[in-house]
């Protein structure tokens, strides 16, 4: 069995600085989980006594908190500020700069809709900056039962997938007689998309290892499975199962982008192993 990993994969920017704000802020506690990857949460409040509160009402007041890579939503920036002082801001310039985007464009009377995923965080804060005259779609379709007026901002979810942000642009084309467009999908984002993509077209099947919330690791799962229908996906080494190899000389791996090395190599040792 030969095993191939994608160019790009794994950590991303936006992943790499929140892990070391957070290693280097002991025992503070971060707002939501830091990012997408239960093991790697795991590790930093075993290590580091870095601990995850999923409300607001679980700060305690000068508590050190440090806020996710996805960003929180607008209301509870300012709630959190009236706790603590203490706050060391992780959110991934790439999701600050949708927020700002959706801000400045209500402001100046746009309809915003971002393209995304409404129940994911990072969404969730974009959408809070957004002002009323905004709306979430997951797909084209989707646009069919919002009133937008004429005057439409289109922004994304930094890891959805360009092909169908495009149909969405191209829809709202035909509706609307001004449409401003941001492409705020990130560069790793779509780095790690094409890489994936690329490997899947090369093997007899694909192990995708992210968390099972990770909405980049989702799109990479998509995307394999498009190429090759032998695709798995896993958020460690122990879901890998002995039927999948059987009969396949080349597995291809590739991760979402809050995915550790550490997991990654595990990965690749056990399926070496089969
Ligand atoms: S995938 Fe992109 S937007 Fe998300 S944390 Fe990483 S660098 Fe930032």
């Amino acid at each position: 069995m030969q095993i191939k990993l994608a160019d790009s994969c794994g950590f991303c920017f936006g992943v790499k600085r929140a892990i070391r704000l957070a290693e280097s802020n002991r025992d503070s506690i971060t707002m939501g989980e830091l990012i997408h990857n239960h093991r790697e949460t795991e590790r930093l409040r075993e290590g580091f006594g870095v601990r995850i509160a999923n409300s607001i009402c679980e700060i305690a007041s000068n508590s050190r908190v440090i806020i996710r890579t996805h960003g929180i939503e607008r209301e509870t920036r300012a709630k959190l500020g009236e706790i603590t002082q203490d706050i060391i801001d992780a959110t991934c310039p790439y999701v600050t700069k949708p927020q700002k985007i959706a801000e400045t464009m209500s402001g100046e009377g746009y309809f915003v809709v971002i393209y995304g995923d409404r129940m994911h965080p990072e969404v969730k804060g974009v959408l809070s900056y957004a002002g009323e005259r905004a709306a979430v779609v997951a797909d084209a379709k989707e646009l069919l039962s919002i009133k937008t007026g004429d005057r439409v901002a289109l922004i994304s979810q930094t890891t959805k997938a360009i092909s169908s942000f495009n149909l969405i642009a191209s829809a709202l084309l035909e509706r609307v007689s001004e449409l401003r467009i941001f492409k705020t999908i990130c560069n790793a984002t779509f780095e790690n998309q094409e890489a994936t993509r690329n490997l899947a077209k090369e093997v007899d099947m694909m192990i995708i290892v992210g968390g099972k919330n990770s909405s980049n690791t989702k799109q990479l799962y998509t995307i394999a499975k498009e190429v090759c229908s032998q695709s798995y996906l896993i958020e460690d080494a122990t879901e890998l199962q002995a039927q999948w190899f059987s009969g396949k000389s080349v597995c291809g791996i590739s991760a979402g982008a809050s995915t550790p090395d550490w997991i990654i190599n595990e990965v690749i040792k056990k399926a070496k192993d089969f």
